[in-house]
């Protein structure tokens, strides 16, 4: 998620920090802007939009003749990406400049403590707390003033800072977002990757969430958060450029993927406060809840089938009839919808033109619309009455992955919000879907755990050119996104099937050595799929048993297992997916394929 870059040395450091940020644009970002140390003060740009906006307005960074300073390239979060709520923020009186990736959750009351100490805000982010807390605890000792501000924040940040009182020095901290120190020889750097680092040294230093560090030219200081000095010996970077923008992954399908614990740590960490859900900026009453007569959720590709999983939990949840349907036919069908309907639209890019136009109609009918979307301020979360975005940072592969696994945490949020609304949900499953929330991204770390074995499994069955994917209720919403995301990828023919379907029709298709991945997590239907197990076994399928930890009688049926970490029900396909997802990959990446750029295959559809 966009782009944080410092440097300190002799020659002037605004071309250098463009430099930095051009290399971190496949980030993903909106506005940019520098603030570097002139003198006794500091002088910032800022842009909206492309980098090169900030370039022509600072003429490459020619205006600027100091030697200290920082960048940033931003996603936003918190306000629209306009050139106000661009990075770097200032302190009132200009002492301070901070540039910030993250969120700072309890923004809203540190923002309402300092404008009652009259500081004065430009801005609607989260960030510009920072550089009000550091002006107000600085006594002229810039460590100190630090370690005070950081102690107040909640949430991820990596920080950059500079003081106009501290020429040559540079403060950086890292929680929960990345940042990583360069070193050289007279200058130092800290940048959100080595891709901003490696065109000017190879000598890193990685921080620790908690810890932050002082440069300067000649020196690098790295200390935790009670202030003690931390010794860490540098490491060596020695991966090619093109390498490093991907953070050293092959692919950008497999660092989405390997992002997820800490995507669908960003979607719902900000919405769990003392054991509820709290989701800002939706705002339904019990009787407004109780007008609605049916839920319509209505996306396209992998945010429909995020969809079909929502409906699950929404249906069981709160007792109100849902219906998922494609755009591009949910917007010709002269569909029942009014006053009473409530629409629930997901697209990660927010800009799917046949989700715009089936919104707009269903809208036109009187339908009030929840949007669920990753980027701010799209086209999708403009129109929709209410927005909550997934927060999974940019994603740059055409196959989506952690936009998928966010929109499904976002969706179960919400089933959750409104069933407690509408006072139909007992304090116990409240509490135990709450819990089973809280544990995802540490369930999604466990799943991304399989890699090897899926890489494996791949390697064994790549060679398939048709295989099916079978599973019942949850298991089969599931199964739905892991043929997609298998087709898009390695371009085999797969089918989605619901396990008690198949013998309706296409069963006459399993023929000896077809591979069948069969789902089934859903547990109280573990019985029914060892059934549709053996049927397909019976007509010489091979199966890839898909169960979850400490199952072990799927391997009385299934050739292989993948044992996915225990969740509540509602909630396996977060988990479950994860594997999918690297079966996926790893079959196109044994078969060849152009994995980040799929042939015929476009990021964001913006065309019917
Ligand atoms: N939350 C901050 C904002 O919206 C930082 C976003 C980022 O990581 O770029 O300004």
């Amino acid at each position: 998620m966009c782009g944080i870059i410092g440097f300190t040395g002799a020659k002037p450091a605004a071309p250098m920090l463009l430099e930095g940020l051009r290399r971190m644009e496949y980030r993903g970002y909106d506005s940019a802007g520098i603030a570097v140390q002139e003198g006794t003060q500091i002088r910032a740009a800022r842009a909206s939009g492309r980098l090169e906006h900030l370039c022509a307005m600072t003429h490459d960074g020619a205006d600027y003749a100091g030697t200290c300073g920082i960048g940033h390239t931003r996603w936003a979060t918190h306000g629209a990406p306009t050139e106000c709520n661009a990075h770097p923020h200032l302190s009132n009186d200009g002492l301070f400049a901070v540039v910030h990736n993250g969120i700072i959750e309890n923004y809203q009351p540190l923002r309402e403590e300092l404008m009652a100490k009259g500081y004065t805000f430009h801005s609607e982010t989260d960030t510009e707390v920072v550089a009000h807390l550091l002006d107000m605890y600085y006594d002229g000792n810039l460590k100190n003033a630090v370690m005070k501000t950081v102690a107040r924040l909640e949430g991820s940040y990596s920080l950059g800072v500079v003081c106009a009182e501290h020429p040559g020095e540079l403060v950086a901290v890292r929680y929960a977002s990345p940042l990583i120190l360069g070193v050289g020889v007279g200058e130092n750097y800290f940048a959100s990757d080595v891709t901003a680092l490696i065109g000017h040294t190879r000598t890193v230093i990685y921080l620790d969430d908690g810890e932050f560090a002082v440069l300067s030219p000649e020196k690098i200081t790295i200390y935790d958060c009670t202030g003690a000095e931390v010794k860490r010996a540098p490491s060596h970077i020695d991966w090619t450029m093109e390498a490093a923008e991907k953070g050293g992954y092959a692919h950008f399908m497999l660092k989405e993927i390997m992002e997820q614990p800490h995507a669908v740590k960003s979607a719902i960490e900000p919405r769990l406060k003392d054991g509820r859900v709290v989701l800002g900026g939706l705002d339904l009453s019990r009787a407004q809840l109780e007008d609605i007569h049916s839920i319509v959720i209505t996306a396209c590709g992998s945010a429909y089938h995020a969809g079909c999983v929502g409906r699950y939990a929404i249906e069981e949840l709160c007792r109100i009839p849902v219906q998922v349907e494609v755009a591009s036919e949910l917007r010709y069908r002269n569909p029942l919808i009014d006053e009473h309907t409530l629409l629930i639209v997901i697209s990660q890019s927010g800009e799917t033109a046949d989700t715009i136009a089936a919104m707009k109609e269903c809208k036109k009918r009187g339908a009030r619309a929840i949007a669920i979307v990753n980027v701010v301020d799209s086209t999708i979360a403009r129109l929709a009455d209410d927005v909550l975005y997934t927060w999974a940072g940019p994603e740059i592969a055409v196959a989506t992955t952690k936009g998928y696994t966010t929109q499904v945490a976002v969706l179960t949020l919400l089933a959750v919000y409104m069933a407690d609304q509408l006072g139909r949900i007992s304090p116990e499953r409240y509490a135990a879907l709450v819990e089973g929330i809280t544990a995802l991204p540490e369930r999604c770390q466990r799943a991304i755990d399989l890699n090897s074995h899926i890489d494996r499994l791949a390697r064994k069955y790549h060679k398939n050119s048709s295989l099916f994917f079978i599973g019942r209720n949850l298991d089969y919403a599931a199964c739905l996104e892991a043929s997609l995301k298998l087709k898009e990828v390695s371009y085999l023919h797969s089918e989605a099937y619901a396990a008690g379907e198949l013998k309706h029709g296409t069963i006459a298709l399993i023929e000896e050595g077809r591979l069948v991945v069969a789902l089934a997590c859903y547990e109280a239907l573990f019985d029914k799929m060892m059934s549709n197990i053996k049927e397909v076994k019976a007509r010489g399928a091979r199966v890839m048993g898909v169960a979850l930890e400490g199952n072990r009688r799927i391997l009385t049926e299934a050739d292989d297992a993948v044992y996915v970490p225990r969740t509540d029900p509602l909630l396996l396909p977060i988990p479950e997916m994860i594997p999918m997802q690297l079966f996926a990959y790893y079959v196109a990446k044994e078969n060849g394929c152009d994995i980040d750029k799929p042939k015929n295959l476009a990021k964001s559809v913006t065309v019917e």
